[in-house]
């Protein structure tokens, strides 16, 4: 029975589950510059849940370079009446820690027996930076970058490939882990477990995961 209920894979997203949230990051810079939440938050990532031409969504499938991202957020946010620089924008972030206890328990789903990967939004020039903060061998089998394969979440087909990538797990035998709640329920349409992880209460995240990993989840996979 606990086998049963037991996951085969765990897929994490890394911003905002190992790091520090950018989401975070860039509200807190709008907040200081006296740019509007919904403002800040569209003008650099634009409607993030949809997968449009915002240069952000184009830096994440790799079409543009972050160098063209950053003139054109910086264009686009000062024909709305503001400054931003991306650079300024992501300060915080470049300063912020590993979470210590989410790579505890990605070694755990390793020493379980579980296959896991990353799947991250992301961009070329962080490449080699974000992936030094992690044993990103040790701990991962696959990692599906954005950039590389020009598809970001929450297109299902990054999901569909990372489950391929590590050798065809059901979608239904496999967790999700994200801090933005529109990935996770493009996941959870596909047959996956989400669990979103919280900017402030992240830890809760890891706990519903090892309640998984042991079996002791209320809801069965
Ligand atoms: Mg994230």
């Amino acid at each position: 029975m606990a086998n049963r209920s037991r996951p085969e894979a765990v897929l994490f997203d890394f911003g905002g589950v190992f790091l520090d949230s950018p989401f975070a990051a860039v509200r807190a810079f709008g907040e200081q510059a006296g740019i509007p939440d919904d403002g800040v938050m569209e003008l650099v990532f634009g409607r993030y849940d949809a997968d449009t031409d915002h240069p952000w969504h184009r830096l994440e499938r790799g079409d543009i370079d972050l160098a063209t991202t950053r003139q054109e957020i910086l264009d686009l946010s000062q024909a709305a009446g503001y400054r931003i620089d991306l650079f300024d924008a992501f300060a915080t972030l470049v300063r912020a820690g590993i979470r210590d206890e989410m790579v505890a328990v990605a070694r755990e789903v390793r020493d379980a027996g579980l296959k896991s990967a990353i799947v991250t939004n992301n961009v070329r020039e962080f490449g080699e930076s974000w992936r030094a903060m992690l044993p990103v061998d040790e701990l991962f089998d696959a990692i599906v970058d954005s950039h590389e394969i020009g598809l970001r979440k929450p297109d299902p087909r990054i999901f569909e490939l990372a489950l391929e990538r590590l050798g065809g797990v059901a979608p239904s035998r496999a967790v999700f882990l994200d801090d933005f709640e529109g990935n996770v329920a493009a996941a959870e349409r596909l047959g996956m477990h989400g669990i979103l992880v919280d900017h402030d209460d992240w830890i809760r995240a890891v706990e519903r995961l090892r309640a998984l990993l042991s079996g002791a989840s209320e809801t069965p996979l």
